[in-house]
């Protein structure tokens, strides 16, 4: 009798990043570290740029993992900075290119604001201090200037950094103008993708606000909701698994890793999906 074949269950991560955008790892190293930990699906979701799918890809193949194509787009809906994942979509259509390629526009100039903030509160250098940690220089990001005010001794952990600094009304934030909602859900559907709502436990909305933005996304073709995440708690899922059958979006899962030492969890290591709520991976080709 030929044995059973053992097969590892799968284990879907939907949402992580490389140095392409403010990972601390490159593609292929994310994809192996992904693999060592059990990942059998795993999309690579850097900010804005889906530049290290190439890498990923190849990765992947030699892994054994199936690689989805995902990123997670920065856009503001009523002046709330929110995240757009993206999954599934086809990288090289053109309406989808361009629209990154405007979101991206503008982060070094406001990189630049950033660093003239810190200046006038007597820290110099902090530019050009958070440019060297920038993997991609284009897609310079607040975690850059984080690790960079980490180096210089002002804070032990990048996370203590935004106790501080970088968010609204403290030193170094500097308004931005996103893509909007409609934008990106657009140019991901475009590309033949999916549009999730990244973390939506960390939108400072109330619950009112939460129900009017879920309701714009899924007027506009949005399709599920990051239910467990790698910073939800165990109240978060339950109240975005309700929120998700109320709205009847998909689910989606994904620990939002940007490095060994600077992550929520790591690659996989979450909890399932609850039960009943239909995965978003049902809604993609594998
Ligand atoms: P940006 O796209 O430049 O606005 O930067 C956003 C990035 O900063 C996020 O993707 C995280 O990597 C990081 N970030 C924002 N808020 C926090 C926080 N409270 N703790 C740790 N990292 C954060
Ligand atoms: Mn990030
Ligand atoms: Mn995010
Ligand atoms: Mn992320």
């Amino acid at each position: 009798m030929s044995p059973v074949p053992v097969s590892s269950p799968a284990n879907f991560d939907f949402h992580c990043h490389s140095t392409v955008s403010d990972g601390l790892l490159p593609p292929a190293q994310v994809v192996h570290r992904a693999a060592g930990l059990g990942v059998s699906h795993l999309a690579l979701t850097d900010h804005d740029d889906v530049d290290g799918l190439p890498e990923a890809r190849e990765a992947a193949l030699e892994a054994g993992v199936v690689l989805v194509n995902g990123v997670e787009i920065s856009i503001e809906w009523e002046e709330c900075p929110i995240h757009v994942v993206g999954l599934g979509f086809d990288p090289l259509h053109p309406g989808f290119v361009a629209g990154l390629a405007s979101v991206r526009g503008g982060r070094v100039e406001r990189a630049r604001r950033m660093g003239e903030s810190f200046a006038a509160i007597g820290i110099p250098g902090v530019f050009e201090g958070a440019m060297r940690y920038a993997g991609n220089p284009l897609l310079i990001s607040r975690a850059h200037f984080a690790r960079y005010l980490v180096e210089i001794g002002l804070f032990k952990e990048p996370r203590n950094v935004f106790e501080h600094y970088l968010v609204p009304g403290k030193p170094g934030y500097v308004e931005h103008r996103w893509a909007s909602l409609a934008d990106a859900v657009g140019w991901i559907r475009a590309a033949g993708g999916v549009a999730v709502v990244a973390h939506p436990g960390r939108y400072r909305m109330s619950g009112g606000e939460m129900r009017r933005f879920l309701g714009d996304f899924k007027d506009l073709g949005g399709a599920a909701l990051e239910v467990v995440c790698g910073s939800h708690n165990a109240d978060h899922v339950l109240h975005f698994a309700r929120l998700a059958r109320q709205f009847e979006f998909h689910a989606s899962r994904g620990s939002d890793f940007h490095g060994p030492e600077e992550s929520y969890v790591d690659l996989g290591r979450l909890a399932p999906l609850p039960e009943d709520l239909k995965p978003v991976w049902r809604l993609l080709d594998l």
